[in-house]
């Protein structure tokens, strides 16, 4: 006879469906692409992530016993360690430096991609308008998955409140949305997009008039 689950067994249950679920809805929604990202969720002091290659291995149709669970410091609590992704190392980071963080997504997200360049490095909103999240930019020579881009990104999310989620563009990578649980930064995420979109749609327009076309 098996043994009945145990708490810890039913909330690890529950937080693997729910990543699993948020990250077919970002990609169903077009938040990141077949190629990258991956999210996660802190419960207790443990994160559970995507597993690396979720996007080409999988469509990001990730089934709940997909998700790697790590300790806060990086070990592997349960999943597969040969499924961690290169990416868990910043989420845990930002987890460690602020508890109020309960999820991370890092998304592809194109819109980010082609509008970063119009704001310096740094702190481009520290208020939820007009971007619908607080936002900081980081500079154009950080590379991710490196220790300098990563501090840089723990620093400035450290500068903008974060209750709303918060979202930090790397120019060569996507973006890096933390909040207080998965749900905000979907809703972050998907605000973000529309302002940047109809931000992108005034400047046509604005364009346009400006060569006289009605
Ligand atoms: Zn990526």
């Amino acid at each position: 006879m098996t043994a009945p689950p145990t708490p810890l067994d039913l909330q690890r249950r529950a937080a693997r469906a729910l990543v699993a679920r948020i990250a077919f809805v970002c990609f169903d929604r077009g938040l990141t692409e077949l190629q990258g990202g991956n999210m996660s969720v802190r419960v207790g002091d443990e994160v559970v992530t995507t597993p690396t290659m979720a996007s080409e291995n999988d469509g990001w149709r990730l089934a709940p016993e997909d998700m790697v669970i790590h300790d806060l410091d990086g070990g592997v609590a349960d999943g597969d360690p040969k499924r961690v992704s290169r990416e868990t190392r910043l989420h845990l980071r930002l987890y460690r430096a602020y508890p109020d963080v309960r999820s991370v997504f890092h998304l592809h997200l194109s819109e980010a991609l082609a509008a970063v360049h119009r704001w310096e490095p740094g702190v481009v909103s520290d208020e939820v308008e007009p971007f619908g999240v607080p936002l900081v930019r980081i500079e154009d020579g950080l590379d991710a998955q490196t220790e300098p881009h990563d501090s840089r990104v723990e620093e400035l999310l450290g500068l903008v409140p974060r209750a709303d989620g918060a979202v930090s563009i790397s120019p060569t990578h996507g973006i890096i949305s933390v909040g207080p649980d998965a749900a905000t930064n979907l809703r972050g995420v998907e605000l973000l997009r529309q302002r940047l979109d109809s931000a992108r749609v005034r400047a046509r327009l604005a364009a346009a008039r400006e060569r006289g076309i009605r």
